[in-house]
């Protein structure tokens, strides 16, 4: 940030929307800093500082779990219900891929807000939400001619959100918060990964949450990171184990769903390397909770 000029910390989600909007000077969100004060690109020149805007809390509404932007990594890993030890089976895997997204010192600061808003390929925390269908928050973005005073919420699901959200971001738009329904008190969750050591990013990772009775798999949800251009979801194969002994179908449908992945090739990893590590991890993760 070379070029840093300005400073603003706004006590309303409209102020910041319109410090955001503006084209000149070059302004971003700054949440926990932990990328944007090392990595961002030296065009920023502004920043607007959201703490100021009470988006750290996470709150229980009935059925439905509203976590604000600004609740920090370490924040879900030590929480009472996403926590890797939390009170929910089907959650506890967003603490547990929050704590495999960053060491300590990052996850202190960093926010959940800022690592959907960067969003790598194999962003654990983000392959973690997708399982749980969650749902992102976003403000800003007024249509023409409304009232300045009108507030502006869109939600949309995560998995519109990482293929055209992200511009919405570079607009002007702020994410507020991410939503999470609570799901069934039998429904179980597990994330697994690899990489090149145990406490390594990962290369490849992936979340699972479904509810299983009888051995009858239902409400099957299974995502990816490290095999695409963003996590995905696996939606071939949680239509074709839906309802069905589980058994009888893993191996066939685990590999028709990984055969369809098109990941992307580096030095940590091939596509073909990637796709047979998506499918061994898939399997360890849906027989972890069988
Ligand atoms: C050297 C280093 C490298 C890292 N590399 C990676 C990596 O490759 N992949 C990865 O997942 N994590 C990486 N991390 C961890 C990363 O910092 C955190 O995972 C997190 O993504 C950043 O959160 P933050 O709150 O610190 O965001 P910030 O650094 O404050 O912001 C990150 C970006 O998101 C935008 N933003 C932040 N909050 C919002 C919001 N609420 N609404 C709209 N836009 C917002 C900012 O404008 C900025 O562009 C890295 C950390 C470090 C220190």
């Amino acid at each position: 940030m070379r070029n840093f000029s300005e400073f603003h910390k706004p006590s309303t989600l409209a102020e910041a929307s319109d410090l955001l909007m503006r084209k000149d000077p070059k302004t971003a969100v700054l949440s926990g800093g932990t990328w944007l004060i090392g990595e961002a690109t030296r065009e920023i020149e502004a920043v607007v500082d959201i703490a100021g805007l009470g988006l750290d809390k996470i709150t229980v509404l009935g059925n439905l779990i509203r976590i604000g932007a600004m609740v920090t990594l370490q924040s879900l890993v030590e929480d009472p219900l996403f926590g890797q030890h939390g009170s929910h089976a089907g959650l506890s895997l967003i603490g547990t891929a929050a704590h495999a997204a960053a060491a300590l010192s990052v996850r202190n600061s960093a926010t959940i807000g800022g690592t959907l808003a960067i969003a790598d390929c194999v962003s654990p925390l983000v392959t973690a939400l997708l399982a749980c269908n969650a749902e992102v928050v976003i403000y800003g973005l007024r249509p023409i001619n409304s009232s300045r005073d009108t507030d502006v919420f869109q939600v949309l699901p995560l998995s519109g959100f990482l293929s055209y959200g992200r511009s919405l971001l570079a607009q002007g738009a702020l994410i507020t918060e991410i939503r999470v329904a609570r799901p069934s008190d039998d429904t179980r969750s597990a994330f697994e990964r690899i990489g090149r050591t145990p406490r390594d990013y990962p290369i490849v990772c992936v979340a699972a949450q479904y509810a299983i009775k009888a051995g009858i798999v239902g409400n099957m949800r299974l995502a990816v990171g490290g095999a695409g251009a963003t996590p995905v979801r696996l939606t071939r194969f949680e239509f074709g184990v839906e309802k069905k002994y589980l058994n009888e179908f893993i191996d066939a449908e685990l590999t028709a769903a990984t055969d369809l992945l098109t990941p992307t090739e580096n030095f940590l990893g091939s596509a073909d390397y990637r796709r047979a590590m998506a499918r061994v991890l898939a399997r360890r993760a849906v027989m972890s909770i069988a």
